[in-house]
């Protein structure tokens, strides 16, 4: 039961003599075929790619939707303990590849289709990404759902249901340009409706002060306004199992579909506005990665989901008559992901104070049993506060309780340190200093019995920098739990060439689900022959990807070069500008000596950058500029090109990742909280050249020292170089060739006659101070380039660092991440489905 259900199903046996029953195959096709013609009235000679997809989904949501009910019959009949997530994002990417690994319907599709004329391919890529997430959180969000199905854990994901998910990226003269994302213009094959399950959710209005009749203070939230919520379901189909749990995302609702009376009065429109208004609050993705922004919309966004998902585990949860308040958090496990549902905390002591009569103490401790919290950054940008005054506004009730818990708080401070009035400044949910806040983290550490970091190093930093007070109050209460990611498909789906030559080695599939079990390749990292098949791999993944950099860029790249890939969220503390100083280093040397041996590179690039940080655009311009130019100069021989592929989302990661040679992880010590594009790309084969950060450290300890390339200031070197004064002028004199390529940035060299295009770059690392200590770590990253380059033109060395890299990756399984959340946080146990 255990083992890996197989990724395509063994080869067809030979077909029987006679033929009295269909094939899986001509049952698939006769289905695909029903499905266009009676639910999309499409005639077969008229289907476009996108109704074959349509089709084609709809006949695999088939098996998923009967799996899915057996997996909430069971749970329901076992009245299971289960795990709520709750997350504002979602990154999914497509489904349709994921679903028909999780049937097992891949190859059997891929026929049926081509026995119907259709080109597979050209259908998958039909499907638009579901991208209702910014970076990393939300896929990580999605990887999990993967493997709690995998692992058959009783499981539901609650977020919103955006009808416009991250914004499509476009550059125009090498400046990010923004569109909507209007995904779901086609419909979406895989959604379940279902409305009767819908919630009324308030907002806005005032507390009225009234006692009852023994003089207790019963506080009556009033004169709200109210929308609706209305869950659409997504099935998340674990891959050999038949467990399908739910990702219940909630669609926002006017209450009301018309005014009635202003109808009457002929104003249409006016009717109609207020539904806009209900419409609005899921209407679309804050685009911002780690940075908060203190909208109310944002705040309204939180709040609606939140209420409408604890209104729905608790229906769910009273429904069963063997279930009451008084065994609810033995049954329910709710982990916030980020602070972004941290108002759950509230919502919840709210429900049981106001609306079931509970005493305070009694609603804290199920709210205490209820949560937990995961912290996914230590940047003070990205904690989120909101005023006072805006929470006074929309949610006046939950300003009120979060007074008294923060009250309750700080009494338990006052015990541990007796009059330390600075203990409490630092403990406390309400920030004082200028205009009151209120700081989610503090709420979110205060209302769950556990938090964690998603990274060893980042949970150390976590309890020694961000909370080191609550680390004191609480003990125990922090944890670790390193990231993952999803095997399924960050190496089955995604490199289906290096998947089938490690099943063929391997012996069996069994690493699909045991991610261990790809140690078994140690053993052949020396093997010459067993190096030659796994380059060949990787050079067929990169001849795809350059007709993929062709067709998006124009530009002619050769898979013979060296494959140099940071695909991430543009960010400072990322720095790809980091990246872009050793491009500028390398094409100047090569212009001083243009016979300078180096191993040819393609700088492969995707980001996209929050549409109002400005300086973060300036560098995807500034690569762009400078990329075009390196392109074109024939001085250099082809030896450098700059590839920045445009709307990097999910499903071009899975394009880009299977073809990477070099992994770029390069940010400031301290800043990365785990990281998880480190993991998929090494898992693929990919060596990395990082900093000592975020679950850079884990790799390097699990791929061992000498198959990583390591380099720049430790945390602790970058703490005591910030205690002695940093100056980046310092390294700028003292280091000729970065001084250089400084100055060249800040000419007009690379935009003839717009002097200053790239000042805001220019002005951060020099003026504004190198805050993320870019020209400290320059000439560290030069050095560790010249190291890679050495060692790619040793081919089996490569081939052996980078077999050992995919070897040595088992740990970074979400499938461990998972096991490791449900028995140390969520007390759940898998529940077999049959
Ligand atoms: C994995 C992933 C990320 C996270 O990448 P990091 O390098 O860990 O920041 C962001 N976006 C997409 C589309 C991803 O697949």
């Amino acid at each position: 039961m255990r083992t890996a259900k197989a990724a395509k199903p063994a080869k067809k046996p030979a077909a029987p003599a006679t033929k009295t029953v269909d094939s899986p195959e001509e049952r698939l096709r006769s289905l695909i075929h029903r499905h266009l013609v009676s639910t999309l009235a499409r005639h077969e000679g008229s289907a476009s790619s996108h109704d074959w997809w349509v089709a084609t989904a709809l006949a695999v949501r088939d098996t998923i939707h009967e799996r899915m009910i057996a997996t909430q019959a069971v749970h329901n009949d076992q009245n299971a303990r289960r795990i709520y997530y709750f997350s504002l994002e979602y990154l999914m990417g497509r489904l349709f590849g994921n679903n028909l690994l999780a049937t097992g319907m891949l190859d059997c599709a891929r026929s049926a289709l081509e026995s119907l004329g259709q080109d597979f391919e050209k259908i998958r890529e039909a499907e638009v990404d579901m991208g209702l997430g910014n970076g990393g959180l939300g896929r990580l969000a999605a990887c999990f759902l993967d493997s709690l199905a995998t692992l058959d854990y009783p499981a539901l994901g609650y977020g919103i249901y955006y009808e416009f998910g991250l914004f499509r990226q476009q550059f125009v003269n090498g400046n990010q340009v923004e569109h909507p994302d209007n995904w779901m213009r086609f419909g979406n094959p895989w959604e379940v409706v279902r409305p009767e399950y819908a919630q009324v959710v308030r907002f806005f209005g005032r507390v009225e002060n009234v006692f009852d009749d023994r003089g207790n203070y019963r506080p009556r939230w009033v004169d709200t306004k109210t929308i609706l919520g209305v869950p659409h379901d997504i099935p998340t189909a674990g891959y050999g199992t038949k467990t399908v749990n739910l990702l219940r995302l909630w669609a926002s609702k006017s209450t009301e579909d018309f005014d009635l009376a202003a109808f009457n009065r002929g104003g249409y429109f006016e009717a109609v506005r207020e539904q806009t208004s209900g419409e609005t609050v899921s209407k679309v993705l804050y685009p911002n990665d780690k940075t908060e922004n203190g909208k109310e919309l944002r705040l309204m966004q939180q709040y609606f989901f939140v209420a409408c998902s604890l209104r729905d585990i608790i229906r769910r949860h009273l429904r069963n008559p063997a279930n009451s308040w008084a065994n609810f958090a033995d049954q329910v496990a709710v982990q916030l992901n980020d602070t972004h549902p941290a108002i759950a905390v509230v919502e919840l002591t709210r429900i049981l104070v106001d609306e079931e009569d509970m005493s305070f103490e009694a609603a804290w401790e199920i709210v205490g049993r209820t949560f937990a919290y995961t912290n996914h950054t230590l940047l003070p940008e990205a904690l989120e506060k909101w005023s006072v005054g805006l929470f006074e506004k929309v949610l006046p009730r939950h300003l009120q309780l979060i007074y008294e818990i923060n009250r309750r708080l700080l009494d338990a401070v006052e015990v541990k340190w007796p009059g330390d009035n600075d203990k409490k400044r630092v403990c406390s949910v309400i920030e004082e200093n200028g205009g009151k806040q209120v700081r989610m983290a503090n709420l979110a550490v205060a209302g769950s019995h556990t938090v964690n970091g998603v990274a060893a190093l980042h949970t150390a930093l976590l309890k020694q920098d961000l909370f080191p007070e609550f680390d004191a109050l609480y003990p125990g209460k922090f944890q670790n739990k390193t990231n993952g990611i999803t095997p399924r498909r960050w190496l089955l789906k995604c490199n289906p060439r290096l998947s089938d030559l490690i099943t063929q080695r391997l012996g069996h599939e069994n690493w699909v689900r045991d991610l261990d079990l790809l140690r078994g390749l140690e053993k052949s990292a020396d093997d010459h022959a067993f190096q030659k098949e796994f380059m060949a791999v990787k050079r067929a993944n990169k001849v795809e990807l350059a007709a993929i950099i062709k067709a998006e860029c124009g530009i002619e790249v050769s898979p013979d070069a060296l494959f140099d890939v940071q695909i991430k969220r543009l960010h400072e503390y990322k720095r790809q500008h980091l990246n872009l100083l050793h491009i500028l280093a390398l094409y100047r040397r090569l212009l001083q000596n243009p016979g300078l041996d180096i191993v040819p590179r393609v700088f492969v690039f995707g980001a996209k950058a929050a549409p109002g940080y400005d300086l973060a655009k300036n560098i995807i311009r500034a690569i762009n500029v400078i990329g075009a130019r390196i392109n074109g100069d024939s001085r250099i021989g082809g030896k450098l090109k700059v590839a920045f592929l445009p709307n990097y989302r999910v499903s071009l990661a899975e394009k880009i990742i299977p073809a990477a040679d070099l992994s770029e992880q390069i940010s400031t010590a301290g800043k990365e909280a785990s990281g998880t594009g480190n993991m998929k790309l090494s898992l693929n084969g990919a060596l990395t050249i990082g900093t000592l950060d975020g679950a850079n450290v884990e790799i390097g300890e699990e791929v061992g020292g000498d198959n990583i390339f390591i380099f720049g200031l430790t945390v602790d070197e970058v703490a005591a170089l910030w205690a002695k004064g940093y100056n980046p002028w310092d390294k700028y004199n003292a280091d000729e060739e970065l001084r250089a390529i400084i100055d060249w940035l800040g000419s007009e060299y690379f935009t003839p006659g717009e002097p200053g295009a790239f000042g805001a770059l220019h002005h951060s690392l020099m003026g504004g101070g190198d805050p993320y200590l870019l020209l400290a770590d320059f000439r560290s990253y030069s050095d560790a380039q010249a190291r890679v380059d050495a060692a790619y033109r040793n081919p089996k060395h490569w081939a052996k660092l980078a077999i050992l890299n995919t070897a040595r990756m088992g740990k970074f399984s979400s499938d461990r991440t998972i096991r490791e959340y449900a028995e140390q946080i969520w007390k759940i146990k898998p529940v077999a489905v049959r």
